[in-house]
């Protein structure tokens, strides 16, 4: 097991404790190139009773991304609409990317209340604006072993230019800055390992019928 756990220095942040009549909020950051999207993919295959939140992006879809599933694609004035709108709990340009992120009430309020764990895979800056609004959220950060390993995973995929490289590895910096804010740092050693990691965590803070 590869896990660091963070004691929250301000209770109630962070608290373990909360009202199971309501669900809860799973935070899931890390840097690009981690391993975070294949790690969460196989989350929600060992865990049926966790729900996705899909996100909003002014980014346009990937091939083979489609609409509505791993995000909610929208145009800048959509977005921005529905920011003035209050619709997001936060919204983002995401470091380096020059596009903007958010997670929509919609896919939080309503299956909290129904008693789902609702999992939020968002960046750094996402993860400290739902933690104000959620302060009993159970945050997790997927770290790469080391920045070396890191940057072996990005040029590994070489699906990028060396420009693009560097600005990741650079937005890769801050966000393992901002690592401690969570409760836990996994280690993604291996995705089998990282996955039993979250796993482990999800049951100690009693996820409902055990994953
Ligand atoms: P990608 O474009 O590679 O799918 O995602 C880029 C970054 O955006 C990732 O670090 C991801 O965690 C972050 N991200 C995705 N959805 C959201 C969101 O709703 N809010 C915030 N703040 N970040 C997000």
């Amino acid at each position: 097991m590869q896990i660091i756990e963070q004691l929250p220095v301000t209770p109630p942040n962070h608290q373990r404790v909360h009202d199971m009549s309501t669900g809860r909020v799973v935070v899931i950051s890390g840097p690009s190139g981690a391993g975070k999207t294949t790690i969460v993919k196989q989350l929600f295959q060992r865990c049926g009773q966790l729900v996705h939140s899909v996100s909003a992006t002014t980014r346009p879809p990937r091939p083979g991304e489609q609409n509505g599933v791993d995000y909610h694609f929208l145009t800048p004035d959509d977005f921005e609409r529905r920011r003035i709108a209050d619709g997001f709990i936060e919204c983002f340009e995401v470091f380096g990317s020059g596009y903007w992120y958010g997670t929509l009430g919609s896919e939080v309020t309503p299956r909290l209340a129904d008693g789902k764990w609702v999992v939020l895979e968002i960046d750094v800056q996402g993860a400290s604006a739902v933690l104000q609004q959620f302060p009993d959220a159970l945050t997790i950060f997927v770290r790469p072993e080391t920045l070396a390993e890191l940057e072996r995973r990005l040029r590994h995929r070489a699906t990028e230019s060396e420009a693009a490289i560097e600005r990741r590895l650079e937005v890769a910096r801050r966000e393992l800055e901002a690592a401690d804010q969570y409760r836990y740092q996994v280690f993604n050693l291996s995705v089998e390992q990282a996955v039993d990691d979250i796993v482990h965590i999800l049951n100690q803070w009693e996820i409902p019928s055990q994953c």
